[in-house]
């Protein structure tokens, strides 16, 4: 590919990233002109305007967006974000991503994805409450257990989960625990949800390790994210044994050759509000306590390409791309953030042996215990924290050694792989159903 093509294509937006990669499937797939047409668009696109009054009496409109990509397995499925970047294209994207992603692991749902474009940092928890709110009023004759069931993704909280479904039962007049899902223990949550996307990913890198007689021991990991999924998944690699030598947020990183502590960096980070903060007050450093702890500061692109084993980026997507794939120096790569390798970087890391983990499949843990909670919400149940683990292990490797199997059988990457088992599962329940 010639540098000008690839620098035209690093503007690929979300959406046209995840087609790029679901044109190849369907191809190999040999799909019918009708299937393809309804693999690539979304069955409802929902946009609203939310106006929010705010703290001082002034008002602000937010766009906010519900798309429901397809539903041939269940209903919709997939998480609200909070972000200014939130817009149309990408939550089309995720909405998309969400539909393979139930696919791949095999759970009865479609997918489906929803956005408020804000900053929800320059918000009051007062306002925060009122925007989830009139979220949930726009959109609320789309949603419903068996409609459309969202859950928390970038910048939204079991609290707000807990709102949403508040305000749901108030408009709809009804009890429905299962409308939602990530909420908190105390009001329909499920053990486990908290850290299930960590989890899931760590039970793929678990077998991937192993496949490869590897010792986690020797293996150095960095990672991009320190939110709900990434300082979860760095503590779990560090308590098994992995040297987790960076981490970040978006103030930046911290980088120890040696090995940092993730709980001792959470537990500042809940004090100051970075991962830094035990060394960094804004960009005043104690360089003294750096020097000795042997940590350097490095900034979110200088992580990506720091010397260690196994990258995750589990913040923001289109991180890594053709600009940076060839300096990045890790061995595996595990997609615990959604979209974070572009389609150019991919093809870059299969010519040279790089194991990307797609999110489809990396970071599928989520949406499989969000499944045991909407499960647990619709017969009262309440499963403990043993049996939800053993369930989400089955789940993650049954779908990772689906995708393994596709990937040698048809010599093809990971990603492609689990597309492939993905729209080929979508596919077989439309025909059933006689949608095609
Ligand atoms: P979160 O809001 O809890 O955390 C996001 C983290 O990324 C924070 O540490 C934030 O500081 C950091 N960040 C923000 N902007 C950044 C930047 N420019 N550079 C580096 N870091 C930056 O979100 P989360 O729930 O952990 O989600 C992270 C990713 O994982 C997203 O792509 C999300 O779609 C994906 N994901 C999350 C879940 C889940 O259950 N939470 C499930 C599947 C996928």
């Amino acid at each position: 590919m010639g540098v000008l093509s690839l620098s035209r294509r690093q503007f690929q937006s979300p959406y046209e990233r995840f087609c790029t990669v679901l044109e190849h499937v369907m191809e190999r797939l040999k799909l019918s002109t009708r299937e393809r047409a309804m693999l690539r668009e979304p069955q409802h696109e929902h946009a609203a305007e939310l106006s929010l009054q705010r703290d001082d009496g002034s008002a602000t409109v937010f766009p906010a967006y519900r798309i429901q990509f397809n539903n041939a397995r269940g209903p919709y499925k997939g998480g609200i974000r909070y972000h200014s970047a939130a817009d149309a294209d990408e939550v089309k994207a995720l909405a998309a991503l969400m539909a393979i992603k139930t696919a791949v692991v095999d759970i009865p749902f479609g997918g489906s994805k929803g956005g408020v474009q804000c900053d929800p940092k320059t918000l009051s928890r007062k306002e925060l409450q009122e925007l989830s709110r009139a979220y949930v009023r726009a959109f609320a004759p789309h949603l419903g257990a068996d409609i459309d069931c969202p859950a928390p993704d970038v910048n939204t909280t079991p609290e707000i989960m807990a709102w949403m479904r508040d305000e749901y039962e108030k408009v709809t007049r009804t009890y429905d625990p299962a409308m939602i899902t990530g909420k908190p223990l105390s009001y329909g949550g499920s053990r486990g949800r908290d850290t299930a996307t960590a989890r899931g990913g760590f039970f793929i890198l678990q077998e991937l390790v192993d496949r490869d007689a590897l010792d986690p021991k020797e293996l150095r990991v960095a990672i991009q994210g320190f939110g709900n999924a990434g300082a979860a998944m760095a503590i779990f690699l560090h308590q098994a044994g992995y040297t987790v030598v960076a981490v970040s947020d978006s103030q930046g990183g911290i980088y120890c050759p040696e090995g940092l502590d993730p709980i001792r960096i959470q537990k500042y980070k809940k004090k100051t509000g970075s991962v830094t903060g035990e060394y960094c007050k804004g960009s005043v450093c104690d360089i003294e306590k750096m020097k000795l702890d042997h940590v350097r500061r490095v900034t979110n692109a200088e992580l990506l390409e720091l010397p260690c084993d196994v990258l995750i980026p589990a913040a923001l997507d289109n991180v890594v791309t053709a600009e940076n794939a060839e300096r990045v120096q890790a061995r595996y790569i595990l997609e615990l953030a959604n979209g974070p390798v572009s389609p150019e970087a991919d093809a870059l890391f299969e010519e040279r042996g790089v194991t990307v983990v797609p999110d489809v499949l990396a970071n599928a843990g989520g949406v499989t215990v969000s499944y045991f909670e909407w499960s647990q919400g619709r017969s009262g149940e309440q499963w403990t924290d043993e049996q939800v683990d053993r369930e989400l292990k089955r789940i993650m490797l049954d779908a990772y050694k689906a995708v393994r199997r596709t990937a040698r059988r048809e010599k093809i990457s990971y990603r492609e792989a689990a597309f492939l088992v993905g729209v080929q599962r979508i596919v077989t329940t439309m025909r059933a159903r006689g949608w095609v």
